[in-house]
């Protein structure tokens, strides 16, 4: 994301990766964001499906439904965001030093710069329209703004509860929360090296099209060797230092460092691991545009076969390959 240019406002600024910068990207744009407190990323709407996750402070989301019912919620850091397509959103910046998170739309061409906005639609609308469609005098709408917003700096909003009894006019919610606190939740795996958190349609179940894994690995750990059967994987940086490897066929193998704010992908089926090279914690966050998360960990595909045959591929004893772990570790070493 550092080589992204940077769309610069008042009250935020964002910048992006759509498949026209990362030509392997096919399935993902990703958007980093950062807003001031109080800074508004206008009401909006698109044709992509987005999920994101915050990096940094707190933000609030409004949100309509299809069948119109509204949700307001406050998100922090580790927290997730599902706006399925078409429904309409927007996000403010609170105190005290405003947000920054990375949304994920499951489309390699979508673009942040280019939505559909609430000042863009009102500005191409005759006032004589405006006014009849909401019932009031055409003059009511002569100082609206002829340019879009986009970002713009706002004043902080009131606490959530006024803004939740605020929309609730009918007392109907929606029925699948639209956040959901992934860095809180419960790990998927853990062991001493690190851990996995996943958030798909299981348990994020209005997430439909995007699952993720938010994978935490300590100094010396390794990401174990696995694939993902049914989504390429994009990933950012979030901390630390990172070295991963992609086997492709050929044979062909990738070696590549990362650092907080980088961005890698991984095509589907294609053989990966990640080692923390750093002495801090390293977290990077999967995306996948899929319903649900699968991986295969190739310890569980070889602990699994019969050890008689996995001896002769690879010239080892069945004594050792009884010792490789049989459970999915998610990060090794595990004791
Ligand atoms: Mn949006
Ligand atoms: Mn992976």
């Amino acid at each position: 994301f550092n080589n992204a240019p940077k769309r610069v406002q008042n009250g935020g600024w964002a910048r992006q990766v759509t498949q026209a910068d990362f030509a392997i990207s096919d399935t993902i744009t990703g958007v980093n964001m950062r807003l001031t407190a109080g800074g508004i990323r206008e009401l909006h709407w698109h044709q992509a499906a987005e999920w994101a996750v915050m990096t940094y402070g707190s933000c609030r989301v409004t949100v309509l439904d299809a069948a119109g019912r509204p949700y307001v919620a406050d998100v922090n850091e580790g927290d997730l965001w599902y706006f399925p397509a078409g429904q309409l959103h927007s996000l403010q910046g609170l105190g005290p030093d405003g947000c920054e998170f990375v949304i994920c739309f499951d489309d390699g061409d979508a673009s942040e710069f280019n939505t559909l906005l609430l000042t863009d639609w009102f500005a191409h609308t005759p006032p004589e329209v405006l006014a009849k469609n909401f019932g009031v005098p055409a003059q009511t709408f002569a100082k609206i703004p002829l340019q879009n917003l986009w970002i713009f700096q706002g004043t902080l909003p009131g606490d959530l509860a006024s803004d939740r009894t605020a929309v609730s006019k009918t007392g109907r919610v929606p029925p699948h929360p639209v956040i959901f606190r992934l860095g809180a939740s419960a790990p998927a795996k853990e062991s001493k090296s690190g851990d996995v958190r996943i958030a798909d349609s299981n348990n994020f179940t209005v997430a439909t099209r995007i699952a993720a894994a938010l994978v935490t690995v300590r100094p010396g750990g390794l990401r174990e060797m696995h694939w993902h059967p049914n989504a390429d994987e994009w990933q950012y940086y979030i901390k630390g230092k990172a070295r991963m490897t992609v086997f492709d066929t050929g044979p062909n193998a990738m070696t590549m460092d990362f650092n907080a704010g980088d961005i890698g992908y991984v095509k589907k089926n294609l053989g990966h691991y990640v080692e923390n090279v750093g002495d801090t914690d390293l977290q990077f966050i999967g995306v996948f545009k899929a319903p649900r998360y699968q991986e295969i960990s190739l310890s569980d595909w070889l602990t699994h076969t019969p050890a008689a045959l996995v001896a002769q591929h690879l010239n080892i004893d069945e004594a050792i390959i009884a010792k490789w772990p049989d459970n999915g570790p998610g990060v090794m070493p595990h004791s």
